[in-house]
């Protein structure tokens, strides 16, 4: 299989260098030169199998000659031998309301889901190529804890992780700073999260130093993570239907980045029967706008209860677009022009009504979000995180829907409060968090001074 950019400026890759890459060096987003279709054969037998053995067969055609069926089956299974429940992702009840729970991962999570592997993947091709990949990242909380776990202790790699002192809740600030790997580096700035992007990117588009250093990152753009993220729709869809091909389900799905309703619109595409969509946003709602309205443009950021769905340009929408406009890399690049000109793209009627069949959007403000938590834990005692409740609210028309849960509530417990008035009690991996010995330094929310910090490291015999 190889890859190609949405914006046609880059040469065929291999699956292993369209991972090392991440985003295609055109600017665009790498995507598959083709999907493979599964046959109805397939989707029977795969209905049978566990978690691991079933991403295997979804992953397969993805990878092409860069992994053998064996090593490729024993990423697998290596990264998701750090998951609590043995389904991986198991499918849980609301009462009538079906819940299919991807937090069972280290960090309590779903990225966890796609994370785990990628660090995998990527000590792989490093000690394949010998080469080294530094990693460095800005979180606002979610993402920075399940990066560090992914990558945790790998050969060859190194992660630093900026995060803005005081304002990363105390339970995200611990999942981080706990980690006491040699090759883990938690950096807290004085500063904001916004300073901390700044400075991120900032070192990323000073090339020299980026070459010299490998930089790297792990955001939601790299190919693998869609593709991990794929395999629980396939996973949900067996154990529901029996592998019965008549039986169609609907997810419904909360969403910022548009990363994980994009792999189920590619599962639906290689021929899962998906039934409907359902695209959760909170009041930060442009991927909503964008079905109701087949206008897509931007606004300002929302601080809502649900943060890591705080986002505005969503960063795989140009993969949905890419499909959307029938595989045409220069009408992607013509419009992405447009939207760096204009802050907005305009679809046609056509174009419009495309994207209102693929999807149904919802955006859930707080008061919903906080009422829909209220309701499902005094109706079925279920506690939902908040951008699960995101998820649930928007699928209150469809009843039979799978709600994807993207994260434990105890994670969120502050909401949880609001809501119900109790904390969740913590999985294992946000036991104890408070008590254990922690790591991390202190620096100028400047970018000179986190450029040496790197450089000390990276520069050391
Ligand atoms: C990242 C995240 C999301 C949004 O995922 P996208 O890939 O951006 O759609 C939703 N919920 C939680 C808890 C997250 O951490």
């Amino acid at each position: 299989m190889k890859y190609l950019s949405t914006r046609g400026g880059v040469e065929p890759v291999g699956f292993a260098e369209a991972v090392m890459m991440g985003l295609a060096t055109d600017g665009g987003l790498l995507v598959p030169e083709s999907l493979p279709k599964i046959s109805a054969e397939q989707l029977q037998a795969w209905s049978r199998l566990s978690f691991q053995d079933l991403a295997c067969e979804v992953m397969r055609p993805f990878v092409g000659e860069d992994l053998s069926a064996a090593e490729l089956q024993d990423l697998v299974y290596r990264s998701y031998a750090s998951f609590q429940h043995p389904d991986i992702t198991p499918l849980a009840q609301a009462g009538e309301r079906r819940i299919l729970e991807l937090f069972h991962g280290p960090t309590a999570a779903f990225k966890d889901v796609a994370l785990q592997f990628l660090g995998n993947l990527f000590e792989h091709f490093l000690a394949r190529s010998g080469e080294r990949l530094n990693i460095i990242g800005a979180t606002s909380g979610d993402t920075g804890s399940a990066a560090i776990a992914g990558v945790r202790g790998k050969e060859r790699i190194q992660i630093f992780i900026l995060h803005p002192k005081g304002r990363v809740s105390p339970v995200q600030e611990r999942q981080m700073t706990t980690v006491l790997d040699d090759n883990v580096h938690n950096l807290a700035l004085r500063g904001t999260f916004d300073d901390a992007q700044r400075i991120v990117k900032a070192l990323f588009s000073d090339l020299a130093f980026k070459t010299r250093y490998r930089l790297g990152a792990v955001n939601s753009i790299n190919w693998a993570r869609i593709l991990a993220q794929t395999v629980y729709y396939f996973y949900a869809w067996g154990r529901l239907s029996g592998g019965n091909l008549k039986q169609k389900i609907s997810f419904s799905v909360p969403t910022g980045n548009f990363g994980d309703v994009f792999a189920g619109y590619l599962a639906r595409r290689m021929g899962l029967p998906i039934e409907r969509l359902i695209l959760a946003t909170n009041r930060n709602d442009i991927l909503t706008r964008f079905v109701h309205h087949g206008l897509y443009s931007l606004t300002s950021v929302h601080h809502t209860l649900s943060p890591a769905m705080d986002i505005q340009v969503a960063s795989n929408f140009e993969r949905y677009l890419y499909y959307l406009l029938d595989e045409d890399a220069a009408a992607v690049s013509a419009r992405v022009t447009a939207m760096q000109r204009d802050g907005r793209i305009e679809f046609s009627r056509t174009e419009h009504q495309r994207a209102a069949e693929d999807f149904v959007a919802s955006a859930v403000s707080d008061v919903d979000t906080l009422e829909q938590m209220r309701a499902t834990y005094s109706g079925t005692g279920y506690l939902l995180c908040p951008h699960t409740a995101v998820g649930v609210r928007a699928a209150a028309p469809w009843p039979d829907a799978v709600c994807l849960a993207t994260a434990h509530p105890a994670k969120f417990n502050q909401a949880v409060r609001e809501a119900v008035g109790v904390d969740a009690p913590p999985p294992l991996c946000l036991q104890g968090l408070l008590d254990k010995p922690s790591r991390c330094e202190e620096l100028a929310a400047d970018t000179s001074a986190v450029r040496e910090r790197l450089k000390t490291t990276l520069d050391a015999p």
